[in-house]
C-alpha cells in the first residue's frame, strides 16, 4: 500500500509512490488530462492525471470531480519539470470521499465581505484565510515561547466574574444563580497580578469580551488577549519586556511564513525593521505632534483612532506613547511620581497605520493610595476587597501589559479590519456562524 503523506513532506518522497487526502481546490483541462489542484490542509499540489497513463474509470473520476469534493489520490511524487522546489504527483488512483453535487459558494470570483462573513466557514478554506490562521498560530506559538524563556509561567484566569473589572468598559452580564449578576471577563489582569505573589511573573491567554458598541476596524466584542504581569518590574522594563515579546513575534513569523506572507501579498520590507530600540514618546510629545498633524486632539484626551493611524503612518517602527493623563487610564495604574498628573503607563502602537496592540502600566501597589483611587472611581469596595488585600500582604513593585492577539495579527498579516484573522469574529452586529 502507497504511504501516507502530507503535502508539505513532497519533497522527502520525490519519486515514491504515494496517497495523500483532501479537498479538490481546483481543476484545468479535459480530453486527454487534467490538472487537479489538491489541499490537504498543509499545502496545496498539482495531481497531473493521463489519459493513456491510468485505467478509464480513473480518468472518469477525475471528470466528475467538484470543486471542494473530497478525495484520496495515490501517486507518484515528481520534481516539477520547470519550477524549482515544486512536486507534482502522477496520480495512479483517485478514490472520491465525497463527491460535492451543488455549486460551492464561494466562487473564485470577487465577493462582497458581507457575504463572506456570511459563509465564513467556508471562506476559511481559501488560500488567503488559511494563511491568516497559519501565521496566527506561529504568532500564538511564539508568544508562548518569549514567556517561558523570560520566566513567566501561564495562570489561567476566570472567564465569568463577579464584577466589572476596570470600570473602563461596558461588560457582558448574566444572571448567576443565586449570587446575583455576573460578567464576561473584559481582561484577567487583576486575576494574574494576585498570582505574581505566588509565581513572580506569570501571564494568561485567552478569550475576552467587550460590549462597547466600538464599530472600527480595531473591535471585535469577542477577541483574544495575553495578560502578562511580574513582580518587582517597573515601568521601563515593563516596555522593554514587550519590546522583546514583539520582536520575537516578528522574528518567528519571517522564520517560519514567509509563504503565507507572499500569499498575503505583505511587504516584508517593514516587518524586517522590527528591531530595537522601539521609538518613545510621552503622550504629551505625540499630543503636539498630532496637534501639527492636524489633529484636534486636547492635551488630556485619549488618543482617537484617527490619531493612532496618522501617527503611526510616519514611522515605521513600533512607538511607545508613555505617560498619558491620568483621566483617560484605569484607577490601577501607578502615578508618575515625578508629576502625578501622568500615569506610569505606555500603549505600544504598531507602525504603517495599525496603531495601538498592547496596553500596559506599572500598578499601584501602595495600599492606602489604592483605596482613595477606588472610591475616587466609584468602584465597589467589597469587590475590590480581594484586590487591595494583595497590597495589604507583601505588596511589591509590579507592571504588566495586555496584548490584543487579532491587532498583532492583522497588523502581520497586513490586513485592513482585525475581523478577519479571527476565525469567527463576534462584532456588534455578527454573532453568526
Ligand atoms: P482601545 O483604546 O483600542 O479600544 P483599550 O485601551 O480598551 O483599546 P486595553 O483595555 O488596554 O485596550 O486592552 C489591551 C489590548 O487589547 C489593546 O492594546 C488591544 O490590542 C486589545 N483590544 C482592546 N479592545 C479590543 C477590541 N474591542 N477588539 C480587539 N482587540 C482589542
Amino acid at each position: 500500500m502507497a504511504t501516507k503523506v502530507f503535502i508539505k513532506d513532497f519533497k522527502n518522497h520525490v519519486d515514491e509512490e504515494v496517497m495523500i487526502q483532501g479537498w479538490m481546490f481546483n481543476k484545468r483541462g479535459s480530453g486527454k488530462i487534467y490538472f487537479l489542484e489538491v489541499r490537504d490542509g498543509t499545502g496545496v499540489a498539482q495531481g497531473v492525471v493521463f489519459k493513456p497513463g491510468v485505467p478509464e474509470e480513473v480518468f472518469k473520476k477525475a471528470e466528475e470531480l467538484t470543486m471542494e469534493s473530497s478525495l484520496k489520490i495515490t501517486g507518484q511524487i515528481t520534481k516539477h519539470p520547470k519550477l524549482e522546489n515544486t512536486f507534482e504527483l502522477q496520480v495512479k488512483d483517485i478514490e472520491i470521499i465525497q463527491l460535492v453535487k451543488e455549486n460551492y459558494p464561494i466562487a473564485k470570483k470577487g465577493h462582497g465581505m458581507h457575504f463572506l462573513l456570511e459563509n465564513r466557514h467556508l471562506w476559511l478554506r481559501s488560500r488567503k484565510q488559511r494563511a491568516i490562521q497559519i501565521v496566527r498560530n506561529t504568532i500564538i506559538n511564539a508568544v508562548y515561547e518569549y514567556l517561558n524563556d523570560n520566566g513567566f509561567i501561564k495562570i489561567d484566569a476566570p472567564i465569568l466574574t463577579p464584577n466589572a473589572c476596570e470600570g473602563t468598559t461596558e461588560l457582558f452580564e448574566m444572571d448567576y444563580f443565586d449570587e446575583g449578576k455576573a460578567y464576561l471577563s473584559q481582561s484577567g489582569q487583576l486575576y494574574i497580578e494576585a498570582a505574581i505573589f505566588s509565581v513572580g511573573r506569570c501571564f494568561d491567554f485567552g478569550p475576552v469580551f467587550r460590549a462597547e458598541k466600538s464599530k472600527t476596524r480595531r473591535h471585535l466584542t469577542e477577541f483574544w488577549m495575553m495578560d502578562a504581569e511580574a513582580a518587582f518590574v517597573e515601568h521601563d522594563e515593563n516596555m522593554h519586556i514587550q519590546e522583546g515579546l514583539i520582536v520575537h513575534i516578528v522574528k518567528k513569523v519571517l522564520e517560519n511564513n514567509l509563504p503565507e506572507l507572499a500569499i498575503l501579498e505583505r511587504d516584508i520590507e517593514p516587518l524586517k525593521k522590527v528591531v530595537p530600540p522601539f521609538i518613545k514618546k510621552t503622550h504629551t510629545e505625540v499630543v503636539k505632534e498630532l496637534r501639527e498633524m492636524g489633529s484636534d486632539i486636547g492635551e488630556n484626551d485619549d488618543l482617537g483612532g484617527d490619531d493612532e493611524t496618522i501617527l503611526t503612518q510616519k514611522y515605521d517602527k513600533p512607538i511607545f506613547v508613555e505617560k498619558y493623563p491620568t483621566e483617560v487610564k484605569a484607577f490601577y495604574m501607578k502615578r508618575d511620581p515625578k508629576d502625578p498628573r501622568f500615569a506610569l503607563c505606555a500603549d505600544l502602537l504598531a507602525p504603517e497605520g495599525y496603531g495601538e496592540i498592547i496596553g500596559g502600566s506599572q500598578r499601584e501597589d501602595d495600599y492606602a493610595t489604592l483605596l482613595g483611587r477606588i472610591k475616587e472611581h466609584n468602584l465597589s469596595l467589597d469587590a475590590f476587597k480581594w484586590y487591595l488585600d494583595l497590597r495589604k500582604y507583601g505588596s511589591v513593585p509590579h507592571s504588566g501589559f495586555g496584548i490584543g492577539l487579532e491587532r498583532i495579527v492583522g497588523w502581520i498579516c497586513g490586513r485592513k479590519h482585525i475581523r478577519e484573522v479571527i476565525p469567527f469574529p463576534r462584532t456588534i452586529n455578527r454573532i453568526y456562524p
